[in-house]
């Protein structure tokens, strides 16, 4: 099986990509001018921020960065494109050939260009708007080799790149769109403009299965472009759409060559790596700090900042919970009495956090884990199925977490490794 992908994401810059238009506007036509309505005799001009994120995120994903690049008209017809062309990047893009580590796995990056957004479409019953404040915004398209070979390791990579284009500054909450191109025989099936990780996911999944199915019947696979449907969670064949090879691309004359050699990419930081490393070193559980610093800027700082002085397991926890009650400026002595706590194995509530973070006295009581052990008991007992329904998923348990939790003020992993040992029967 093969899955190879093309995102698309939009990059972080206070104008479009060809003119000074705000890139985001919410009045619908407030933010245009002759350049991004595609206006005859209107001249594009480079954002320079936009290629130097364009190029930061190809150095990133360790691709090559040709020292001068170019743009292309990609000619097609269609009502949010009145200048019949899009300008993207065919023959010198942003990068090429690089490759990203998804879960041991490395995947062949095999392009980032740069591309401007058509207008927006809004279709109603009887007549159709076109908003032209996305006309121009800029996007990164980065297109993989079909290394794929698996839902977890899509979930793995798309998981990787997100955490890098959010600390390059991406708000990969606001778009994050991609192509899946999906084959378990020798056919091509493309499912096109899906929305956001778990539809991609979802998508990638119903599309194996269904390969799998005509494969298994001795049917044949047809090559085709489909559509994901969202509501039933199923991809359809869709209207097809002309290939690469059909569109007619030519060099843009508007637009010269750029050099790429004075600019200075944004350090790229890699997440995943550094939770690894230090769970490793500091003898932590790798996941759970990967999961604290994945996509929290502020979170990883602390880490960073405090990561030699004290233990990390009480330190993850620590900013766990800051986190959960949105404190993020802790100064280092609320810090150290929050994480005497937290060792103790005590989980202070909003009201106790917020006397520590104000710089109170509080008392730092050890927990008594005997009192945990017999209160998870009793609840067992009460309640025979759940260890049943625990080991078919553990989120079976978080119910009574959270009750213990509230309880005893107790960190709930404590509880969790508590309940860990006694259903392992230890
Ligand atoms: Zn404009």
């Amino acid at each position: 099986m093969k899955i190879g992908l093309e995102v698309h994401v939009a990059l972080p810059t206070d104008s479009k990509l060809f003119c000074s238009c705000k890139a985001y506007s919410e009045e619908p036509n407030s933010s245009i001018c002759p350049i991004c309505m595609g206006l005859p005799g209107s001249k594009p001009m480079l954002n320079e921020k936009a290629l130097m994120l364009g190029v930061s995120i190809a150095k990133a994903l360790g691709c090559k960065v040709p020292e001068k690049i170019s743009f292309s008209r990609k000619v097609y017809f269609y009502p949010d494109l009145p200048k019949s062309y899009q300008i993207t990047q065919v023959d010198a893009p942003v990068g090429h050939s690089g490759t990203l580590e998804a879960d041991g796995v490395s995947i062949g990056i095999r392009r980032i260009q740069l591309e401007e957004d058509p207008a927006k479409i809004i279709r109603e019953e009887e007549y159709t708007l076109l908003d032209f404040n996305r006309s121009g915004v800029p996007l990164v398209e980065i297109v993989t080799e079909p290394d794929i070979k698996s839902e977890a390791i899509l979930r793995a990579f798309l998981t990787e790149l997100k955490s890098i284009l959010y600390y390059l500054g991406v708000d990969i909450n606001k778009e994050f769109k991609a192509d899946l191109n999906i084959s378990v025989a020798e056919q091509r099936v493309e499912i096109k403009n899906i929305t956001g990780t778990k539809n991609i996911i979802d998508a990638a999944k119903y599309e194996i299965e269904r390969q799998n199915k005509l494969v298994s019947a001795n049917q044949k696979v047809p090559s085709e472009t489909r559509s994901y449907n969202e509501a039933k969670m199923i991809t359809v064949p869709s209207r097809e759409k002309e290939s690469d090879e059909e569109y007619g691309f030519i060099y843009d004359p508007d637009l010269s060559e750029y050099s790429t050699a004075s600019i200075k990419a944004k350090k790229a930081v890699f997440a995943s790596r550094i939770a690894k490393e230090y769970a490793s070193k500091y003898k932590a559980n790798a996941q759970t700090l990967a999961e604290l610093v994945l996509f929290n800027r502020d979170a990883l700082e602390m880490i960073e900042r405090w990561k030699e002085k004290y233990e990390m397991k009480a330190l993850i926890g620590s900013i766990e919970l800051l986190e959960k009650y949105g404190i993020m400026d802790i100064n280092e002595r609320a810090m150290a009495r929050l994480l005497d706590m937290v060792s103790k194995g005590s989980y202070p509530d909003k009201e106790t956090l917020m006397k520590i973070y104000g710089g109170e006295e509080v008392e730092a009581k050890q927990i008594d884990i005997k009192l945990i052990d017999k209160e998870i008991s009793e609840y067992i007992k009460r309640n025979p199925r759940i260890v049943e329904e625990y080991r078919k998923n553990p989120k079976a348990i978080n119910f009574m977490v959270g009750e213990i939790t509230k309880k005893y003020k107790v960190h709930p992993r404590i509880i969790s490794e508590r309940l860990n040992l006694i259903f392992a029967g230890k």
